[in-house]
């Protein structure tokens, strides 16, 4: 399967002097199409900066990144833009869906933004919310859905049209251990279409969705699963859990 990002020895150094943050240091992270790799750490570990740099939001102070096998760094600021807005969907602990906008609308709000027509849009969104067994919510509003399923709408919307790499921060942080699984499940279903994810949760169980758990301590991955962890493995035994 191809790389869909790649983190090359990247490190991150907030402030200067006495006051420097080494958030990150030396990280070296890759993840394939069509796998979910979640991330843990404790708070102030280097996750929210793995995320944001991982999403071109910000820039390492050293070491490489590439989406889609190309490095931001050989990148025009116009072309990082563009896959921003085109290749990488952002999902936030928050939801972030527009309350003036019906579900369908929401979904469809970055393809219009990139310039294609409302209708065929709208269409795309529906088959995406289709995809994902949420037809049923289009029509509504986010202030008629459910913490859970706005967050599963907004999953939708971070991977609508010809996205490659979705990044959650936290997007079970403010459900439910039911609407938390939901959220996981549909992160999985989409990846199952070839995006590749990454999660930050702080939820053992949660990251057992993922196919691969990299942990983060101090700005170092300090550990990560070698393979597969998958739900199924704490379903099939009870004893295991
Ligand atoms: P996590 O998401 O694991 O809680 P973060 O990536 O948010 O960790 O932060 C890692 C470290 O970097 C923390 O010590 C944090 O205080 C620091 N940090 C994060 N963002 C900034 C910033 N914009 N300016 C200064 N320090 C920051």
């Amino acid at each position: 399967m191809t790389v869909a990002m790649e983190l090359r020895g990247v490190s991150r150094v907030y402030g200067s002097g006495a006051g420097e943050v080494h958030a990150l240091r030396h990280v070296d992270m890759s993840v394939r199409a069509g796998e979910l790799v979640a991330v843990m750490g404790p708070s102030g570990s280097g996750k929210s900066t793995l995320l944001t740099i991982a999403g071109s939001l910000e820039e390492p102070s050293s070491g490489e990144v590439l989406v889609g096998g190309s490095s931001l760094r050989s990148m025009s600021a116009n072309e990082r833009a563009r896959l921003r807005r085109r290749a990488i969907g952002y999902v936030f602990q928050d939801f972030n869906l527009l309350a003036g906008l019906t579900a369908v609308e929401n979904v469809a709000l970055p393809l219009e933004l990139d310039g294609v027509g409302p209708k065929a849009a709208r269409e795309v969104g529906l088959a995406v919310l289709e995809e994902l067994g949420l037809a049923g919510q289009a029509r509504r509003y986010p202030d008629e859905l459910s913490g859970g399923e706005r967050q599963r709408i907004a999953i939708a919307r971070a991977i609508v049209g010809d996205r490659r790499l979705v990044l959650a921060d936290e997007p079970t942080g403010a459900l439910d251990s039911v609407n938390g699984e939901a959220v996981m499940r549909l992160l999985r279903t989409a990846c199952k279409r070839g995006v590749a994810g990454v999660v930050v949760t702080h939820d053992a169980q949660l990251a057992s969705w993922a196919d691969r758990i990299v942990f983060l301590r101090d700005g170092r991955v300090v550990d990560q699963t070698s393979q597969p962890v998958g739900p199924e493995s704490l379903l099939t035994d009870g004893t295991s859990r």
